[in-house]
């Protein structure tokens, strides 16, 4: 099929993503310079539908971006006001006093709250700041110039057949071109992992690594609720299968965000994170806080954990990339929103300061070189061997060596460890199946615990399902032919939302089945499938999860 005709539009700077690194950089262009045009492109329905974080913010990156931020009403109302750790055995817990933690973990200062209404309030900044926003359009495919740079993305592709072809109501989508291009897609963004292999900007670095967040928001019993309390936990039930924790955070109004975070480097092709979730609310400490409380959201999301070591170069010619499309969490602090904005006002910075001196189309050198070695570098730095101490000696050795480490970095500033690597891929740290025994999950009790799909209506996602499926296969044969007989085809079991089966029917081959209409747009498959034969792609515009207040 030939490139259909496109219309197209001219920006100084075209923004991808309305996350908190875009929106951050799409009102830090207009506040130094208000003649800038600045386009900022979204997939959601509307900014903030799909964003999902946990989410304890540290207002530094804001109040750098929108100083007075209180006085303008931005939605960061519940100051946290107590901090607890856990680690969880199977009937019971162990806290760890406060005062033994790194001082980097105390969140003294920060706010409960949702990212998803935060960058609804920052969409509003935006746009009375004059940046064009554009909720509800998926930017499908990078427009390269001739001299192999970057120079505009196409967006608003809508109406194909689910063979591709052009439908009824087919809309090409336009063609939006700038100056400068700001990637802000996230974690593992389509375009982003597109334009990082076409210029290698991994090379010389440790691979990315990546966490799968499963989120429910609950309204519990007032009398249980103590708003403006963080909670994290580790241990039981991951124990010795996989990495990670849990967060449970008291927010406004009764609700509590509850997650656990499966760190996806994990090897048993048998582990279900999506169950690990369900069975960790039957904790007691956990059950009895649940109790009499009604779950009213769910969804999922990647979290990006390869810090420091993982960070890759973030410019091309033309193009930028920010925010976690960088990969700029802090692990231990599970904190990525705060440098997320700052990476936004530094590509802003540094475009801007381009721009003016008549530049167009080439590396944005400063900005990569400001990642490193400003707020955000530091910010990593200190950490950098939390996760691979973590991954390479387990949760033991993370809780006594990388808090020592911790310690060291946070008050010296120096670390006895060195740098650490972090090994494989996430996808290459899967076994075989043959060297593991399944694992007996238990049956979600319909209070506490639900099954995947119930749960997947409680993100409202919706996919029109006339389109192509988003999620391609390179070689269709390789579910069947290689996942299940060597990995039992974890697929089944690591989407949160339950859009892979394996149909086995008497007399019939076994079928891979994809029902891409409950993706919520985590993007675990893209990271994980051992085979790498899962590609990720956008799906029309608005389409997606439909997230309240994540
Ligand atoms: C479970 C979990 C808990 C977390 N807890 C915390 C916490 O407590 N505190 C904290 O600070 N951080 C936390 N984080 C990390 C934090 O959420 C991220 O660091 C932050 O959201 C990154 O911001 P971003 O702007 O880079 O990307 P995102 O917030 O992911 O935003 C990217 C946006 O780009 C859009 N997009 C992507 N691709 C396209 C495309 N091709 N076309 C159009 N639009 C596109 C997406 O729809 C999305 O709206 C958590 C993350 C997870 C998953
Ligand atoms: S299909 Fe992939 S991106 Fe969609 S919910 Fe499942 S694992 Fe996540």
């Amino acid at each position: 099929m030939s490139a259909p005709e496109r219309e197209s539009m001219e920006y100084d700077v075209v923004i991808v993503g309305a996350g908190p690194a875009g929106l951050a950089a799409a009102i830090r262009l207009r506040q130094l310079d208000p003649d800038l045009s600045v386009v900022l492109l979204e997939k959601g329905s509307e900014i903030g539908a799909h964003i999902l974080s946990g989410a304890v913010i540290d207002p530094s990156g804001l109040s750098a971006l929108i100083p007075d931020w209180k006085e303008k009403g931005a939605p960061l109302t519940v100051e946290v006001k107590e901090d607890r750790f856990y680690v969880l055995g199977e009937a019971g817990q162990l806290r760890v006093p406060n005062m033994i933690m790194p001082p980097l973990m105390s969140n003294h200062g920060n706010y409960i709250a949702s990212l998803g209404n935060l960058c609804r309030w920052m969409g509003e900044q935006a746009e009375a700041a004059g940046v064009e926003v554009f909720p509800g359009m998926s930017c499908s495919e990078i427009v390269w110039g001739e001299d192999g740079s970057v120079r505009g993305v196409v967006a608003g592709e809508f109406g194909k057949n689910p063979d591709g072809t052009p439908g009824p109501g087919y809309e090409p989508g336009m063609e939006l071109r700038g100056k400068y291009v700001f990637l802000a897609e996230g974690v593992r963004g389509s375009l982003s992992k597109q334009v990082a292999e076409r210029f290698d900007l991994y090379k010389g670095v440790e691979p990315a690594k990546y966490g799968l967040g499963m989120k429910e928001i609950w309204e519990i019993d007032p009398e249980k609720h103590r708003e403006g309390t963080v909670t994290h936990t580790l241990g039981w039930p991951l124990g010795r299968n996989a990495g990670g924790g849990s967060f449970i955070y008291h927010a406004a109004n009764n609700q509590l965000f509850i997650g656990l975070v499966v760190h996806l480097n994990y090897e048993n092709p048998y582990l279900y994170p999506y169950a690990e979730f369900q069975r960790f609310k039957h904790h007691p400490m956990i059950a009895d806080l649940l109790k009499g409380g009604k779950r009213i959201a769910y969804g999922a999301r990647a979290i990006s954990e390869g810090g420091w070591q993982s960070m890759p170069k973030a410019v091309a010619p033309g193009v930028a990339l920010l925010g976690c499309s960088v990969g700029l969490v802090n692990v231990p602090r599970i904190k990525g929103s705060h440098n997320a904005i700052l990476s936004g006002i530094a590509a802003a910075e540094a475009a801007q300061r381009a721009l003016a001196a008549g530049r167009s189309g080439d590396e944005l050198t400063d900005y990569n070189t400001e990642l490193r070695e400003g707020r955000i570098g530091q910010d990593l730095r200190r950490v950098r061997n939390v996760k691979p101490i973590w991954s390479n000696r387990g949760l033991f050795a993370s809780l006594t060596l990388g808090g020592f480490d911790m310690w060291t970095n946070n008050v010296l500033g120096l670390s006895l460890f060195g740098t650490q690597k972090h090994g494989k891929s996430d996808a290459a740290a899967t076994g075989e199946a043959r060297k593991f025994k399944p694992i007996d999950y238990p049956k979600p009790d319909g209070v506490l615990s639900f099954d995947r799909l119930t749960n997947v209506s409680f993100s409202m996602t919706n996919h029109e399902e006339s389109q192509p499926a988003h999620l391609k296969l390179k070689d269709p044969s390789i579910p069947i032919a290689v996942n299940l007989p060597k990995y039992a085809e974890p697929a089944t079991r690591y989407c949160p939302a339950g859009v892979y089966e394996v149909v086995e029917e008497a007399g019939r081959e076994p079928r891979f089945v994809i029902n891409f209409q409950n993706c919520v747009h985590c993007k675990t498959c893209d990271i994980k499938d051992p085979s790498q034969n899962i590609v990720w792609t956008v799906p029309q515009g608005g389409d997606g999860p439909n997230y309240p207040g994540m």
